[in-house]
């Protein structure tokens, strides 16, 4: 067990998750009836998901991390961790759509789609859940790409209609990285 037991510990922490979550499908079984598990926030109002939610499901809205990690589920069936939580946000505190559309067409799409990890993670993203992120806790697309993988190597690796030059695939033009440094949001498309 010697080694690298930072590596170690973050391994026995996910396997944890996992079961954290199995356990809240059982005591609290309507989380897989889509409801929240926090039951005030079902009286969020969400947008209509239209055009918003089909750029997101099919990679085009214009973020590079978000964008390619979509392109990567949708060819490989599969998407990294930190992924998985970026896209999650994305769509419920950017887009302010609701995370059952999300949580339903991560499930039609990957291939270790697993009901109590996915509901949980999506309700952690969206802040409806047990343990969740709080509710002002919102990802930045920007700043997650620069901390995790700056020059886009490994998140768009496996992604086909990925641009084969990662050189500066990750930079977002600077009008929108500045907008989402201040916290401005819904002006991705404009
Ligand atoms: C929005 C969202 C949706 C998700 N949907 C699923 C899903 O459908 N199926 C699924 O198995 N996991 C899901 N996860 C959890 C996690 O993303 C995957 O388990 C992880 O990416 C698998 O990668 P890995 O095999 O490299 O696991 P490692 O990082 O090597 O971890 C080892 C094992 O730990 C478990 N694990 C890792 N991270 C988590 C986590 N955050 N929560 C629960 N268990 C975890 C998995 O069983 C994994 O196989 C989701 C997370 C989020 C944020």
């Amino acid at each position: 067990m010697g080694g690298n037991q930072e590596g170690l510990t973050t391994w026995i922490s996910e396997i944890a998750w996992r079961d954290f979550y199995i356990n809240i499908l059982y005591h609290y079984p309507r989380v897989s009836m889509h409801r929240a598990f926090k039951t005030d926030t079902e009286a969020l109002t969400w947008n209509e998901p239209g055009e918003k939610f089909e750029a997101w499901k099919e990679g085009r809205t214009g973020i590079p991390i978000v964008d390619a990690a979509m392109r990567q589920l949708n060819e490989t069936g599969w998407m990294h961790n930190r992924l998985r939580m970026v896209t999650a946000m994305f769509l419920t505190k950017n887009l302010f759509i609701d995370w059952r559309l999300g949580e339903a067409y991560f499930m039609s799409k990957l291939v270790d789609g697993f009901l109590a990890s996915n509901n949980g993670g999506w309700q952690w993203s969206a802040s409806t859940g047990t343990d969740s992120a709080p509710y002002f806790r919102v990802f930045n697309p920007v700043t997650q790409s620069e901390r995790f993988d700056p020059k886009a190597i490994s998140f768009a690796s496996g992604c086909r209609s990925w641009p084969n030059s990662t050189t500066n695939a990750f930079t977002i033009p600077a009008a929108k990285a500045a907008l989402f440094r201040r916290g401005i949001r819904d002006l991705l498309w404009t």
